[in-house]
C-alpha cells in the first residue's frame, strides 16, 4: 500500500509516522518546507485551554495524545537526538467566571490530566512566586503539560527522513486530485506533474477549504490568525503556565516564555500587528509583571485551521473510497495531533479504533 499525505504539519507528519511504522510506503507533499506553518507557530499546550468550553470529542483526543507524545519521544529521541521537551509545569487559570465550571469539569470526568483545585494567594505564591499580587485566586491544574512543538516537528521529520519507506516532496503544491469513478489515484502538482498513489490523505490545515469544489463537499476549514510573542528569562524562571482572559504564558525549559494569543479572521494574512502585540503583552504583564524586565525576542503569527466546533474531520470520504481527511483541528491541533493520526491509521488499516469515530466523521460534510 502506498499513501500520499498532502500537508506536512503536525497532522500530516504524525499520520506519516503512524502509517510508516506499519510498513506502509508513505509520500509526504508540502507546498513549502515541512513543518513551518501552524504547527510550528503554536504554543504546544497539551490540553484545550478551558477544556469545559470544548466538545468532549476534542478533549478525548487530547487525553490520548498526551500519552502518545511521551511514547513517541521515548522512541524517537535516541534516534534523532531531539527531545520534545514535554514539561509538566501545571497551569494556573485566573478567570473567575470559569472557576466553578473548571472544578465541576474536573470532578465529572475525573481524569488525572484535568485534576484541578481552587487556590488562594498564599498557595499561588508557593506554586508560582512570579504571579501578580493583584491576582488573589486561581484554579490550578497540576498535571497540565506543554510540548516544544518545533522540536516535535524536527524530530519527527528527521526520523521519517531516515525511513526507507518514506519520501518527502517539499515545495510541491498539490493542485488537483484527479478522480476515476469513486477513487482518486492521481494527484497533480502546480507544475502539472502527476503522481500515483493507492490512498490520499488530506492534512492541509488552514488551506483545506480549497478542496471543497474538487471534492464536491463543503469542507469548512479556514484560516484564523493567531499572534505570539517570545521572551527570554533565565532557565526555570517561571514555574507554571498561566492563563487569564484567553491569554497565556508558556515557560520552556531553557527560560524562553511563549506568550499568546490573538484570534483574527483575516484570511491568509500572516503579518504581525503592533496593537495585537500590545494586547498580548498587557495581558501577560498583568499576570506576571516582572516579565517586563526581560527582552522580547520575537513575534510571529500562524494560521489555525478553524472548523465549526473545533472538532477535526478524521476519516474516509464516503463518495471517494481512498481519500481520507485529517484536518480542521483549529486551536487544538498540537494537543490532538498524535491521537488524530492514530485514529486515522486505525481507520485506514481496518484496525480497532481508540475512540468512537462518529464525532470526527466526514459524513457530516454532505449534510
Ligand atoms: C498562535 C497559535 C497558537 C496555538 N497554540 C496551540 C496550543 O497551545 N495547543 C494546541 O494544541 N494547538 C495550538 N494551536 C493550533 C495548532 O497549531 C493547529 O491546530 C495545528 O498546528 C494544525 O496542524 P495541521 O497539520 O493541521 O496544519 P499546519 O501545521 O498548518 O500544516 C498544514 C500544511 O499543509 C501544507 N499545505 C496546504 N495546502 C497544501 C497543498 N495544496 N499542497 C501541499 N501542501 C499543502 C501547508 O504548507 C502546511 O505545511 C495554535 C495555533 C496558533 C496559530
Amino acid at each position: 500500500m502506498n499513501v500520499a499525505i498532502i500537508g506536512a504539519g503536525i497532522n500530516g507528519l504524525m499520520s506519516a509516522l503512524e502509517l510508516s511504522e506499519q510498513g506502509i510506503q508513505v509520500h509526504i507533499y508540502d507546498q513549502q518546507q515541512a513543518g513551518l506553518e501552524a504547527s510550528w507557530a503554536g504554543g504546544g499546550i497539551l490540553s484545550p485551554m478551558y477544556p469545559w468550553r470544548y466538545p468532549q470529542a476534542v478533549n478525548t483526543l487530547a487525553k490520548h495524545a498526551k500519552y502518545l507524545y511521551h511514547q513517541w519521544n521515548e522512541k524517537l529521541f535516541p534516534i534523532t537526538g531531539i527531545d520534545f521537551q514535554i514539561q509538566q509545569t501545571g497551569m494556573l487559570i485566573f478567570d473567575h467566571n470559569d472557576f466553578a465550571q473548571g472544578l465541576a469539569y474536573a470532578e465529572k470526568y475525573n481524569e488525572p490530566m484535568q485534576r484541578c483545585e481552587k487556590i488562594s494567594q498564599s498557595k499561588i505564591k508557593n506554586i508560582n512566586p512570579r504571579v501578580s499580587k493583584n491576582l488573589q485566586e486561581a484554579i490550578f491544574f497540576p498535571e497540565l503539560s506543554n510540548i516544544r512543538n518545533p522540536r516535535v516537528l524536527q524530530s519527527v521529520i528527521r526520523y521519517l527522513q531516515k525511513q526507507p519507506n518514506v519520501q518527502f516532496h517539499e515545495n510541491i503544491k498539490i493542485s488537483n486530485l484527479i478522480p476515476n469513478k469513486d477513487e482518486v489515484h492521481a494527484i497533480q502538482d502546480h507544475n502539472q506533474n502527476i503522481y500515483f498513489h493507492d490512498h490520499i490523505v488530506i492534512a492541509t490545515g488552514a488551506w483545506s477549504a480549497e478542496w471543497s469544489k474538487q471534492l464536491n463537499i463543503q469542507l469548512p476549514v479556514y484560516p484564523i490568525q493567531g499572534q505570539m510573542a517570545l521572551f527570554k528569562t533565565p532557565p526555570h524562571w517561571l514555574p507554571t503556565m498561566c492563563m487569564n482572559k484567553v491569554m497565556y504564558l508558556i515557560p520552556r525549559q531553557d527560560g524562553h516564555i511563549v506568550c499568546g494569543s490573538s484570534m483574527k479572521d483575516i484570511g491568509f494574512n500572516k503579518d504581525t500587528c503592533n496593537d495585537t502585540q500590545k494586547n498580548i503583552l498587557a495581558a501577560c504583564f498583568e499576570m506576571i509583571p516582572e516579565l517586563q524586565k526581560f527582552p522580547l525576542i520575537k513575534a510571529w503569527t500562524g494560521l489555525r485551521p478553524s472548523s465549526p466546533h473545533g472538532i477535526p474531520y478524521i476519516g474516509q470520504l464516503p463518495h471517494l473510497k481512498n481519500v481520507w481527511l485529517n484536518t480542521g483541528h483549529f486551536r487544538n491541533g498540537l494537543c490532538m495531533g498524535a491521537a488524530s493520526a492514530q485514529l486515522l491509521r486505525q481507520h485506514m488499516l481496518s484496525q480497532p479504533l481508540i475512540e468512537d469515530p462518529t464525532p470526527y466523521s466526514p459524513n457530516q460534510l454532505y449534510i
